[in-house]
């Protein structure tokens, strides 16, 4: 696997520092921007460092491998925030309420079904972001923009609490526009919170608002 050529606290402090640069562009305040801390893929020795460097805040994409990694680094680290990026099969919906802090895949009304379930069963209300397919691709998981709002009615109806709108924009095409759309779509439904902005573009998503931004390989080096 290929290795960043920074320690990962020093790829900490430069991915910080990018994000209170972009707000200072913006005129925002930093500190309303969450890192999260990707963590997909890498084991618990590459996390470790991070932890001890101060980061929190954690992504990962598969309930399994969170639930093989974090319970341990749970026990030994106090304040970790796990938060769920990735696709979400209703089946996983139960374990998802357990592990994670944060859900950003909410994209369909079975899942929705799903979770409210699990979380009432669990009595734990776990804040989703609902993800909007912003390109309208046809392979890309999310919800149609023309759904939004029908989603955002049955998440109310089912007390299901709902922080804010999640994208990750179409691939090779400059992501500024998706990321104004999603701002957009946001505010005309009344959410604080924008999760937009990857490794290649976390600076431009921080000057159109983003709230959290879910930060991988520029803190871990490539993916094996
Ligand atoms: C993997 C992943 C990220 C992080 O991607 P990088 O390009 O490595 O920063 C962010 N969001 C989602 C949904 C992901 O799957």
């Amino acid at each position: 696997m290929e290795q960043p050529d920074t320690l990962p606290e020093t790829a900490l402090a430069d991915v910080r520092a990018r994000i209170a640069q972009a707000a200072g562009i913006a005129r925002r305040d930093p500190a309303e921007i969450a890192l999260i801390a990707v963590s997909k893929t890498h084991p618990a020795e590459r996390i470790a460092p991070l932890i001890a460097a101060g980061q929190r805040c954690f992504g990962e994409n598969r309930v399994q491998e969170a639930q093989d990694k974090w319970p341990a680094l749970r026990e030994a680290h106090t304040g970790i925030a796990l938060h769920l990026v990735g696709q979400l099969q209703s089946n996983k919906a139960e374990d998802a309420v357990r592990l994670f802090d944060c859900i950003h895949s909410l994209d369909r009304p079975s899942l929705l079904t799903a979770l409210a379930r699990a979380m009432d069963k669990a009595g734990r209300r776990v804040p989703c972001f609902v993800q909007v397919n912003i390109g309208a691709e046809a392979q890309k998981g999310g919800c149609a923009i023309a759904d939004l709002p029908a989603l955002l009615a049955a998440a109310r109806d089912a007390d299901l609490p709902v922080a804010g709108l999640m994208c990750v924009p179409p691939a090779g095409i400059e992501a500024a526009p998706f990321f104004a759309l999603l701002d957009k779509l946001a505010a005309d439904h009344g959410l604080a919170g924008r999760s937009m902005g990857m490794s290649d573009d976390f600076e431009t998503a921080v000057m159109l608002g983003a709230t959290h931004v879910r930060v991988g390989s520029a803190l871990f080096g490539a993916r094996g």
